[in-house]
């Protein structure tokens, strides 16, 4: 029987600390993985020993992202490698962890590259804005690149889980019916002769893409024709999800409201930014609390306006997608600290991103003029104040004095 090959494409701080935990888990698993993963790195040069090295060099010979996740010691078995197409090739599980800005580009790149049946999960924090509306990156790479994709969001403060600190997170994957072999109702799937594209040449099981039908993240029915995995592989399902993610370290909540987790992850960027605003200014505990609690309904508000009964509340309120990720990012975020930097320095967030971030990315900030063009579009800014708050002290039209009055008026 075959087995999974995984690529972890981005290696920035979050994307090495989850090519690290599946490395282990692929390690852990023959069963059903292929041991080596495969992690595409955006090359560039790094000082090392005193001389500009590549950085996918020093990662496979020292066995540490000395750039993005400077101290941690990186299994053995995950292979750095700077060709996006050579990375992901034959793999048939595509973990997305770049930051979002470069998504589009890398999925154009991917496209016809990539394992027909492959799946996806999506660990990128924020939404994609267009003409046309919003949507998830976990929906936007699967339409893209006519594959599922899933989504992984939580509480989980890279540099924390790097060093193995206990952290929990959710795994959003509602998956195709047809993956589900451990399902009873499965039905065979006939065989052919014909080898798919983009595999090692083995014969493989295919289904007509008529009986692909699946539901998107709204619960519609999705336009994506996916092509099945076909039966010599393992399942596809949240059981095998859940044992390439899950450590003794970083325990996983599977659930079906990749919407919902989706969200989660995304709109907490713009609430820390607050939160950092107002702690910056020196007003304390109680001033962030109330900026979360405010920011938190509006999260909710925007998930039910937008993504209706496909989202849960419960996902807001129960996961660590939700709440808890808000709590972790107002106290130790990047966006958060930012924020909190930029309003003790009195300099633009930008500023702090580029001098303090040795090229890590702030999401907080594209995201919150993403959703605000968003909402603007359509009318409805006024009735996000905070979110709106917040993109219009980043853009210089409004200050940090002006978010109590925001408070006062979301008072009930
Ligand atoms: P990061 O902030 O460390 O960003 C740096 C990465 O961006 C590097 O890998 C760099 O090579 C890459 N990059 C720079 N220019 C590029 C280009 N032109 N094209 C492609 N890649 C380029 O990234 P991260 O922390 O791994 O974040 C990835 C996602 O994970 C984000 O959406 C973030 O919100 C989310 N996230 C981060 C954390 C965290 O603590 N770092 C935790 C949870 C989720
Ligand atoms: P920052 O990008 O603000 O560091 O947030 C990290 C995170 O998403 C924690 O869950």
């Amino acid at each position: 029987d075959k087995k999974h090959k995984v690529t972890v494409v981005g290696s920035g701080n979050w994307g090495s600390t989850i090519a690290k935990i599946v490395a282990e888990n692929t390690k852990a698993h023959p069963e059903l993985f292929e041991t080596d993963v495969q992690m595409w790195v955006y090359e560039e040069e790094v000082t090392y020993d005193d001389k500009p090295q590549k950085l996918t060099n020093v990662i496979n010979t020292h066995h540490e992202n000395v750039k993005y996740l400077p101290g941690v010691p990186l299994p053995t078995n995950l292979i750095a490698n700077p060709s996006l197409e050579d990375a992901v090739q034959n793999a048939s599980i595509l973990i997305f962890n770049l930051p979002h800005q470069f998504i589009n580009k890398v999925c154009s790149q991917l496209k016809g590259k990539i394992v027909p049946f492959a799946r996806g999960i999506s660990c990128i924090k924020g939404v994609h804005v267009a003409d046309d509306g919003v949507s998830l990156f976990s929906e936007w790479i699967g339409d893209g690149l006519n594959i599922y994709c899933g989504a992984l969001s939580g509480a989980n403060v890279a540099s924390e889980i790097a060093a193995e600190k206990l952290s929990e997170t959710t795994i959003a994957y509602d998956p195709p019916p047809m993956d589900n072999s451990r399902n009873p109702s499965r039905t065979a799937t006939p065989r052919s002769s014909s080898p798919h594209p983009g595999t090692s040449g083995a014969e493989l099981s295919i289904t007509p893409l008529a009986d692909m039908q699946h539901k998107d993240a709204r619960g519609r029915v999705s336009k994506t024709k996916l092509v099945p995995v076909p039966q010599e592989y393992p399942p596809l399902d949240h059981e095998t999800f859940k044992t390439l993610f899950q450590r003794p370290y970083f325990l996983v909540s599977m659930v079906s409201d990749v919407a919902g987790t989706s969200l989660g992850g995304a709109l907490k960027n713009i609430v820390a930014l607050g939160a950092g605003f107002v702690v910056g200014k020196g007003w304390g505990n109680n001033a962030k609390a109330a900026v979360m609690r405010v920011g938190l309904l509006e999260m909710i508000k925007f998930g039910k306006e937008f993504f209706g009964e496909a989202v849960s509340v419960s996902t807001f309120t129960e996961e660590s997608a939700g709440v808890a990720d808000l709590i972790t990012s107002c106290d130790g975020g990047r966006n958060f600290n930012g924020a909190r930097m930029c309003v003790e320095r009195g300099v633009p967030v930008a500023e702090i991103e580029k001098t303090e971030l040795n090229g890590q990315k702030l999401q907080g900030t594209s995201t919150a003029a993403e959703v605000n063009s968003f909402l603007k579009q359509r009318g409805l800014d006024e009735q996000y104040p905070l979110f709106t708050a917040v993109f219009d002290i980043i853009e210089g039209r409004k200050t940090v004095d002006d978010i109590p009055a925001i408070l006062a008026k979301a008072q009930s």
